[in-house]
């Protein structure tokens, strides 16, 4: 199954500029969102596959992605270009640099933070992501097509049980003027800051619950963006070679220039859904507030392994 999807910006009755789903989103799949997913104590996988294609944003290779359902319990990435190859998840093999990525000896999967931050907002855990390239598929620089995929084929629960990771105690990580900090709390939540010398970005902060509902209207539509300076500089060091104005948002030192921004402050929120996507690395739902401050995915990825080598802060929830 491929998908089309078209999106557009209306105006709510509110006069706030809003970023509205587009017919795909029909009212009867919109009312399919359970509000307390994330909170599902079982396993879930697809109700069938989906596919996708486009180009890896740092390689720039194309690349076709299938997420096949499974019953393993676990999310497996298999290379269909390698021997299908095959991948767990490992906290401890990741490169956390301008994106996320899964590494072994043999093999590596770039830029999964996207899909992996749409399949926690889904609860999903039970899964083969078969790709024939080595980064996942850029999209559009955001999780929407992810979302509308998934939203279309439906989720199946298993009869495995899940456990959630409750945060105990509070922690601070801070790395010169970035910092991660997680407070327990009953909800999963997260506030992030960023504060660029930009005069399109310059200071944003959000701060909210995660469920699949926010992920999917507030979070999942926020594109991936980038500074035409730095563009020279990342492609000699052999980075951002599929970058192009359909999957980024690109600013010079005054404006964006492939506007418009789906919301005002778009910048932050693809921060958040970065953020989401590097938490899931602990495979388990998460109970507690995490706040970052202009923090990036080595910094996220450090508070996550921080967390597994801290056991007394947290506890798998009763
Ligand atoms: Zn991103």
């Amino acid at each position: 199954m491929k998908l089309q999807f078209n999106h557009q910006r209306l105006w709510d009755a509110s006069g706030e500029k809003r970023y509205i789903f587009s017919s795909l989103f029909s009212l009867e799949i919109r009312r399919s969102i359970v509000y307390n997913e994330l909170a599902m104590e079982e396993k879930k996988t697809l109700q069938k596959e989906v596919s996708f294609s486009g180009v890896g944003v740092h390689s720039g290779k194309n690349v076709n992605l299938a997420l096949i359902p499974s019953d393993s319990g676990e999310i497996i990435f298999r290379r269909a270009d390698l021997d299908n190859l095959e991948m767990g998840i490992d906290p401890r093999q990741i490169e956390a640099k301008n994106s996320t990525s899964l590494v072994s000896k043999d093999s590596r999967i770039q830029t999964i933070e996207h899909l992996m931050a749409t399949l926690f907002a889904f609860g999903i855990d039970s899964l083969i992501v078969e790709l024939d390239s080595g980064e996942i598929p850029i999209m559009d620089g955001s999780a929407l097509p992810f979302v509308a995929a998934i939203l279309q084929a439906g989720t199946k629960p298993l009869t495995l049980n899940k456990k959630t990771i409750q945060i105990l105690k509070p922690f601070v990580l801070q790395e010169k003027e970035a910092s991660i900090s997680f407070f327990p709390d009953s909800d999963f939540k997260i506030t992030y800051l960023i504060d660029f010398a930009h005069p399109v970005i310059g200071k944003q902060e959000l701060s909210l619950s995660v469920n699949l509902r926010t992920f999917a209207s507030e979070i999942a539509p926020a594109r991936t963006f980038g500074f035409l300076k730095d563009v020279e500089l990342m492609r000699s060091q052999g980075l951002a070679l599929g970058g192009s104005l359909e999957n980024a948002l690109v600013l010079d030192d005054e404006k964006v220039i492939n506007g418009p921004l789906r919301f005002p402050d778009e910048f932050v929120r693809h921060k958040i859904l970065d953020l989401i996507g590097d938490l899931s690395l602990l495979g388990s739902p998460l109970l507690g507030h995490f706040k970052a401050e202009k923090a990036g995915h080595s910094l996220h990825l450090r508070a996550v392994q921080f967390l597994l080598d801290s056991p007394e802060f947290w506890a798998y929830e009763k």
